[in-house]
């Protein structure tokens, strides 16, 4: 078969310890998951289900990357995440065996142009132009099940040079990994490579050119994101 141009090779992630990488397939973020983002953000948490956005595989970025500041926003934000790495097929899962299918974690940075976001919200329109952008996903190495077991509780953290703004625990999740995966197989079949972001805890705030995020999450490891100017 011949194509018009080269396919571009799909994004994949390290995964700690083992020589293959992980091919990534589809991103899903999980809005609102932390009561207390939720209300600096000024709106309720739906805790009977979770609400999901996406982004495109191509919107990945390694940990320890420089990426520019991005185009058509002036409220750059990063979102401290856990990432749930699918690693088995499944189509309505139950929470009873949904931790089954996670294959591994990984911590998360959900770039967000918060201003476009919110732009969006006020008008009723999509959140992709504030959500699914260029280098918007940032991950870090995914470090396997067999090696940590599945977090539901330890600290999230992040600092923008060294001094921190987000500082929470995987307990205060609203709907934990094994309600994710269950809720959101009803209406996708979850396949190897998809990822979970899970949602980040209060403490969002902007970025600008020069400085530097580290993120960390107990037992899962660190992630760091380093801005440089717009082009
Ligand atoms: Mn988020």
């Amino acid at each position: 078969m011949s194509h018009l141009f080269d396919p571009p090779a799909l994004p994949s992630a390290p995964i700690r310890g083992l020589e293959a990488r992980f091919p990534i397939r589809r991103i899903f973020c999980v809005g609102r998951n932390y009561e207390a983002h939720a209300k600096e953000m000024g709106v309720q948490v739906d805790r009977e289900a979770p609400f999901y956005f996406t982004k495109s595989a191509f919107a990945y970025v390694a940990s320890g990357a420089t990426v520019k500041y991005p185009p058509e926003s002036a409220n750059y934000h990063y979102e401290m995440e856990l990432v749930a790495a699918i690693g088995k097929a499944g189509f309505r899962i139950p929470v009873t065996t949904a931790l089954d299918h996670v294959f591994g974690y990984a911590c998360g940075l959900d770039m967000t142009r918060r201003d476009l976001q919110l732009k969006a919200r006020e008008e009723r329109r999509p959140w992709d132009l504030g959500k699914d952008f260029e280098n918007s996903a940032v991950l870090s190495a995914i470090v396997p099940v067999a090696e940590i077991g599945h977090p539901s509780k330890g600290r999230i953290e992040l600092t923008v040079n060294g001094s921190v703004r987000q500082s929470s625990d995987l307990a205060l999740l609203i709907h934990p990994v094994p309600a994710l995966v269950a809720h959101l197989s009803r209406f996708y079949h979850l396949m190897p490579g998809d990822l979970i972001y899970t949602g980040t805890p209060e403490g969002v705030g902007p970025v600008v050119a020069g400085d530097r995020i580290e993120g960390a999450i107990d037992h899962v490891g660190s992630i760091a994101l380093t801005i440089a100017p717009a082009e």
